[in-house]
């Protein structure tokens, strides 16, 4: 039986403005009990615009509720235009940083190199980065998954000392499963989240591997969470769509119930 706590987290994506960003954590904070907390680490990853109203809301009436970024630069500050560092985001009481996720890898071209800078940079700010892996649908039909999937988390994971390993989420995400309705099979989401621990024991050691929550992500919603929580390497979910539903959210957080 795994000791690890599970993290349920809520990927906002590009969605909700700083006022539905208050009223969706209300929303959430109302509903939400010590009972659910004692299970589970309850997270919500806003957009950056949205982050200190967040923690306003959070620090001013003491939610359990945690809060991160949907990214960080890899740089701590300078002339950088547009990006956010981490250590502002850390001045935000931040806990979480996603990093590496398959739309920033497809649609703004983040290479492990990247990732792996990025991870290192989460790190120097004490933020607990979730980092994002997982195949796209050519590699899943070539039967390349396990490959594809480790080789990103080698490549996250250069030169990242094991005290620092032991605080990392992954979140082993298919990408043909975000977004679109259609979910790993259990067996899928077992065989690469059990992988994904597996390299980190030869990484770093079983103590250190038993540490690590892997949370499976793509298209969780509370009708198909409690199948995908039963699994032994899968230690919470990463929610794009479904976060946005607080409802929804809430039920996934209590495992469909
Ligand atoms: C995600 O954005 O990380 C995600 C898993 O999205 P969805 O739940 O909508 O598939």
């Amino acid at each position: 039986m795994s000791t690890r706590t599970p993290l349920m987290a809520g990927n906002w994506k590009m969605n909700l403005n700083h006022l539905e960003a208050i009223a969706h954590v209300q929303k959430l904070a109302f509903a939400l009990t010590d009972k659910d907390y004692e299970a589970v680490e309850v997270a919500v990853l806003p957009p950056f615009t949205d982050l200190r109203s967040v923690q306003t809301l959070v620090d001013g009436d003491k939610l359990k509720i945690k809060y991160g970024a949907q990214d960080l630069s890899a740089h701590d500050a300078g002339a950088y235009t547009g990006e956010i560092s981490g250590s502002m985001l850390a001045k935000l009481k931040c806990a979480f940083v996603v990093i590496g996720h398959s739309e920033r890898r497809q649609y703004h071209r983040e290479d492990d190199a990247l990732v792996n800078a990025k991870v290192k940079a989460a790190y120097r700010h004490e933020l607990t980065p979730i980092l994002c892996v997982g195949e796209g649908l050519e590699v899943r039909k070539a039967g390349n998954q396990v490959a594809h999937t480790l080789a990103q988390v080698d490549g996250a994971l250069k030169d990242i000392p094991a005290d620092q390993a032991r605080g990392i989420v992954i979140a082993y995400e298919p990408v043909w499963a975000i977004g679109t309705g259609e979910v790993a099979t259990l067996e899928d989401a077992q065989e690469v989240c059990g992988a994904i621990r597996g390299r980190l024991a030869e990484l770093y050691g079983q103590e250190v591997a038993d540490e690590v929550r892997i949370q499976y992500g793509g298209s969780v919603k509370s009708g198909n969470i409690a199948a995908i929580m039963a699994q032994p390497d899968v230690d919470g979910a990463l929610v794009g769509g479904a976060s946005l539903d607080a409802e929804e959210f809430v039920k996934i957080v209590r495992f469909g119930d």
